[in-house]
């Protein structure tokens, strides 16, 4: 169809289409995710890689491309040379072989394509397992083939995430503060700050009473927990999208709360306070508020943007819940 005869209606539609509808996974989003879990599953029975280690790695690669599409089912991206080999373009197993390259076929149709998602699968399962089945090897074989402590760290998080979830399809969220207490907040992002110099207001301020349960937003792994000279006590939890969530001020955490530990959304994980802008334990400098930030890592670099519209979307969430 040429762009003339395109039908209006059709382009209506289509901008329809564009806006965000704020619901929660639809069919198609099942579907994606029943697909993806039966080639994990699958690449499992070829190899002996636990799904959940396989599924880790194709979720962060997902992360990490600005061109992945909506139904795109496997995201991992083997690069060529490493793929085929010095020099090589077929994908003939044997002359890929021949050359040093990886690329392997994983679906029997005599071809390793570097485009096909089964392939991609079966061939990163068998560069992971070559160093063997353990935790600690697959910790091994990332570092070799990401080089980055970051990456490694969070592939291995968003594997114990599915593992101890048992699923992929982790889209549940919740907002960060208890909702059946009193709290209140706008759109703060980019306000200038005086305290510490020309400092940009980097997330959103939830002002609540002192002690109000603050809760964990999403599934995730906690990575950062401790006093700060601006955020006082905070705890940083890291979910399997590679976002950073950062909560601060806090009065406390919840007892027992470790580095290191599982939380999915709703988990209380400490109470509103106003610690911060002083020496550990300095507290009462501003109103008690819950300071959130939300921070991306896209494998080399990480930057904040604005919690906010996330904020309204999971508020929506969380009393549609209750
Ligand atoms: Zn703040």
């Amino acid at each position: 169809m040429t762009y003339k005869s395109f039908p209006l209606f059709l382009f209506s539609f289509s901008l329809i289409c564009l806006f965000p509808t704020f619901t929660s996974a639809n069919d198609n989003d099942e579907n994606i995710y029943d697909k993806r879990m039966a080639l994990y599953k699958k690449t499992e029975a070829l190899t002996e890689i636990p799904w959940y280690f396989i599924a880790a790695v194709d979720q962060y690669e997902r992360q990490i491309y600005k061109d992945i599409e909506d139904d795109q089912v496997i995201s991992i991206r083997i690069p060529p040379e490493l793929w085929f080999g010095p020099g090589n373009d077929s994908m003939d197993e044997n002359a890929i072989k021949l050359l040093g390259g990886i690329g392997k076929d994983g679906n029997g149709d005599k071809k390793a394509d570097p485009d096909n998602g089964e392939d991609v699968l079966f061939t990163m399962a068998l560069y992971i397992t070559s160093y063997g089945y353990s935790a600690e090897d697959f910790k091994i074989a990332l570092w070799n083939y990401y080089k980055r402590d970051l990456t490694v760290q969070t592939i291995k998080n968003t594997a114990r995430v599915f593992k101890k979830f048992n699923g992929i399809n982790l889209t549940d969220r919740d907002f960060p503060v208890a909702i059946n207490y009193n709290y209140s907040y706008r759109n703060t992002w980019g306000d200038r700050r005086g305290f510490g110099g020309n400092r940009i207001h980097e997330g959103t301020d939830i002002f609540a009473g002192y002690g109000t349960p603050v809760h964990s937003t999403t599934y995730g792994v906690v990575e950062l927990k401790g006093w700060n000279l601006y955020g006082g006590w905070r705890i940083g939890i890291r979910d399997i999208y590679n976002i950073y969530h950062y909560y601060a001020h806090l009065s406390g955490f919840q007892d027992g709360l470790k580095v290191g530990q599982i939380v999915k959304p709703g988990d209380v994980i400490g109470s509103v306070g106003s610690t911060g802008y002083g020496p550990p334990g300095t507290s009462g400098k501003f109103p008690p508020h819950l300071h959130y930030g939300m921070y991306k890592d896209n494998g080399y670099s990480e930057w904040s943007f604005d919690p906010y519209p996330y904020l309204r979307k999971w508020e929506r969430m969380t009393k549609n819940k209750d």
